[in-house]
């Protein structure tokens, strides 16, 4: 039974983080709309009284913690705090030695950190996120559910629905990369046509999410003169598509994408060793 949980409640997902008795790191998640099912699992599976205390951060906690009001000890930590610490964490444990980075956590939207050795600041963010890929995705082709859009997605060609900057540049020099989306979408209007495959139309959706992102992170990458993004979020689970679009446009504009194995979990990880840290301490103080 863990002593301590951690948990990041956020806009789409609830994702939890503990050890195991032999100190493996153990991740599940549920949806943040059922946090009845968040504490059914606290109760079933930690025995309330054997946990010391739960971390918890995501815009969400107070919502679990009204849900959880009779299970004592939530421990609050900053959400962009727990986040950078999971990340130091995870890039440690999965063997993944940079100095600085960008670090882009595209969840129900995304939010995007500056992380040196010594520090970490938020350096800003943009609403195209997780959540927009499955609100565009929803609206045009019908189809809302995450793994679905996915598969469809990664049999998807984007070729006829974007407009790439070659296909401006028809027979010239390009002054940029001919290979850059000069119009996400921009095909449709130019070609009049409009009856596309959905696995189409859902890949160019992924394309238009992955690419603002990435777009938006390598201006910040430039900014602070960092050659790495990483890229973190429950958004790239099972989602080799938009993985592909993200790591394609980043290396495109001469930038280092990384992904972490757990990208999902940063902040629960985070609050974990938060909490862990703060009991610890406050034990060996007595
Ligand atoms: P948040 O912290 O805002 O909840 P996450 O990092 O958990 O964000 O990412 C949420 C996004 O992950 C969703 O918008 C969706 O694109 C994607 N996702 C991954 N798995 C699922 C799932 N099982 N159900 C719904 N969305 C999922
Ligand atoms: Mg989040």
């Amino acid at each position: 039974m863990p002593k301590y949980i951690g948990i990041d409640t956020g806009g789409t997902l609830t994702k939890i983080a503990y050890l195991s008795a032999d100190d493996e790191l153990q991740l599940l998640a549920f949806p943040s709309n059922d946090l009845a099912a968040v504490k059914e699992w606290i109760c079933q599976n930690t025995k309330v009284n054997a946990i010391d205390a739960i971390g918890a951060t995501g815009g969400r906690t107070e919502q679990l913690r009204s849900v959880l009001e009779d299970i004592r000890s939530i421990h609050y930590i900053v959400e962009f705090e727990a986040t950078l610490k999971g990340v130091r964490y995870l890039l440690q444990k999965e063997q993944k030695d940079i100095e600085d980075a960008i670090i882009t956590n595209v969840g129900t939207g995304t939010s995007i950190h500056y992380m040196s050795n010594e520090q970490h600041i938020r350096v800003g963010g943009t609403g195209v996120g997780g959540g927009t890929l499955i609100g565009l995705a929803a609206l045009t082709t019908g189809i809302a559910n995450y793994e679905e859009i996915n598969m469809l997605a990664n049999r998807g060609k984007r070729h006829e629905i974007d407009l790439l900057v070659k296909d401006i540049y028809q027979g010239m020099d390009t002054p940029i990369s001919g290979d850059l989306t000069a119009s996400n979408f921009g095909k449709v209007g130019i070609v009049e046509q409009t009856d596309f495959q959905k696995e189409d139309i859902l890949a160019t959706v992924q394309g238009l999410v992955g690419e603002v992102i990435s777009t938006l992170s390598i201006q910040y990458a430039e900014q602070n003169n960092t050659p790495n993004v990483v890229y973190i979020g429950s958004t790239l689970s099972d989602n080799d598509h938009l993985k592909y679009v993200m790591a394609h446009y980043t290396e495109l504009k001469k930038h280092t994408p990384i992904f972490l194995d757990d990208h999902g979990y940063a902040g629960a990880v985070g609050a974990l060793l938060n909490m862990i840290e703060e009991y610890e301490q406050a034990i060996a103080s007595v």
